[in-house]
């Protein structure tokens, strides 16, 4: 009786999946109870034009490149902003986070700003049983109010959201504190030496510095536990290594959140440090060999062939060092040409395709044929395509944005795409729709904002580009397709409106 009342709830549950959309893992052959572990590599700040395998010639990057090789690369995958924070709340919730207030760019200090309770993609995946972790950057806020108490127990934080295990880094590299959080607690903290934070501190006034280094913020007090800038790159690493170690027997999401290629920029030297593209080119060379080692973990665990491995980027590329320091952003010509953003228009915080246009790669021995697709994808879609994964039925309210583009993910052959349109969000909202992109007339600012000198960069109207033949977004068709533009206006209005975007 008890299997037969088993197998009535496994048909429940695949009818419940069946439901989400007309595809179903099961006539794939595999149901939630083979899933694959999940391994989610979230690189910050890294280009469309990072990557060998997207192009770059002045950077080797052979393991991301290897992974290229024998998966997916996907052509016009999107972050779902074109700055850290809220890319990572749309990851996480299944929801653009232009919706919310109060999930722009965080400082330090902030609280959290993923409710605890809501659906997110570790809470979806720990119900289907994984055991679920983050390393690296978390940038979500930390506890109950502003600002965050770093010497107690800290929370709500990732744990309080779907997490069974984190080591992060609270904000960025770049912001106080400079320390490490393993799961509620700071590492290494002298309780008789508490962290203060002051934000009315701007980067580069002296009480800023933190190692030598400008920082947003300062940070008295928390000596012992500051972290070593040129050994993020390796302890992350390690983290994302033992936490692999230590589930490797069981079924695992692992979303490893990279402080590289955010500044500060202080890579560790490497050995293709001869192929120079400056200290930025130095800081892809880190994330190639971050990459690489976990890779290598997942072989020596003999977990490769069992597991689901994306990376991908939360925003476009960006030279410039936020900072005084130029030398560790610094421009193409001391990049030594090396577009980061290949051919794509602007960078991170931009409307443009080079704000949301990233690298992803896909990878599940087996599951997935290695090639290149141009199907358009986004991080947003990673809730709703998790649960199609692991066979679970998203409920109504979750993930208001997130489409189930896991066919897509898989390669399989599609009658229509996963998704036909969406939103890119930099300083505007832009609208993307198959090969057309509308960036809406705009009087006040944004993308249409006059430039430093006075001189208007696109005008005030509506621009209109047509990626299939120009894909650097030079050519504004927008006057010769007045009724598309007016469609595609309207499009975004009611995507704004309706509060949420996935219908089923
Ligand atoms: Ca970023």
């Amino acid at each position: 009786m008890a299997t037969r009342a088993m197998n009535r709830r496994s048909f429940l549950q695949w009818t419940g999946a069946g439901a989400l959309s007309l595809w179903s893992p099961a006539a794939l052959g595999w149901g939630a109870a083979n899933a694959p572990n999940i391994l989610f590599i979230l690189a910050d700040d890294i280009g469309y034009g990072d990557f060998g395998c997207y192009g770059a010639t002045k950077v080797k990057t052979p393991n991301v490149d290897r992974l290229a090789s024998q998966g997916l690369r996907f052509t016009d995958a999107h972050s779902p902003s074109a700055v850290c924070t809220p890319t990572r709340y749309a990851f996480m919730t299944g929801e653009y986070a232009w919706r919310k207030k109060g999930t722009g760019i965080l400082p330090g200090i902030a609280s959290l700003i993923v409710e605890p309770g809501r659906v997110t993609v570790p809470s979806l995946l720990k119900q289907a049983g994984y055991t679920t972790g983050i390393v690296g950057k978390w940038h979500l806020g930390l506890g109950p109010k502003e600002p965050t108490d770093y010497n107690g127990a800290i929370k709500p934080g990732p744990l309080e959201v779907g997490f069974d295990y984190c080591f992060i880094i609270p904000a960025t590299g770049d912001r106080t504190p400079c320390v490490y959080v393993e799961n509620h607690r700071v590492v290494g903290l002298d309780p008789n030496d508490p962290i203060q934070l002051d934000y009315s501190v701007k980067r580069g006034e002296p009480r800023s510095f933190v190692n030598g280094i400008p920082r947003i913020g300062s940070q008295t007090g928390g000596k012992a536990a500051l972290w070593k800038d040129e050994e993020i790159a390796g302890t992350l690493a390690a983290k994302a290594e033992a936490f692999l170690e230590r589930n490797k027997d069981k079924r695992f999401f692992l979303f490893l959140s990279t402080h590289d290629i955010h500044v500060p920029r202080v890579p560790h030297p490497h050995p293709f440090a001869d192929v120079r593209a400056g200290v930025r080119g130095d800081t892809i060379h880190s994330f190639d060999g971050t990459v690489g080692q976990v890779l290598a973990s997942l072989d020596r665990l003999k977990l490769a062939d069992n597991t689901l491995v994306i990376v991908t980027s939360d925003n476009g590329g960006v030279l410039d060092a936020n900072g005084p320091d130029v030398e560790h952003g610094g421009t193409v010509e001391t990049n030594n040409g090396h577009l980061h953003n290949g051919p794509l228009r602007a960078g991170k915080g931009s409307p443009y395709e080079g704000g949301t246009r990233v690298p992803f790669i896909v990878r599940w021995p087996g599951h997935i044929k290695p090639g290149v697709s141009d199907a358009l994808i986004c991080h947003v879609d990673m809730l709703a395509s998790m649960a199609a994964l692991t066979a679970q039925r998203l409920v109504e309210s979750a993930g208001p944005d997130s489409f189930n583009v896991l066919p897509a993910l898989l390669g399989e052959k599609l009658d229509k795409p996963c998704r036909d349109h969406l939103v890119e969000h930099g300083n505007v909202l832009a609208l993307r729709k198959g090969p057309w992109k509308l960036i809406p007339a705009n009087p006040a600012g944004g993308a249409n904002k006059k430039g430093k000198k006075g001189k208007k960069r696109n005008g005030a109207g509506a621009q209109l580009y047509n990626l299939a033949e120009d894909i650097g977004e030079t050519n504004n068709v927008a006057t010769a397709h007045p009724d598309l533009v007016k469609e595609m206006t309207a499009l975004l209005q009611r995507i704004r409106e309706n509060g949420r975007s996935r219908s089923s």
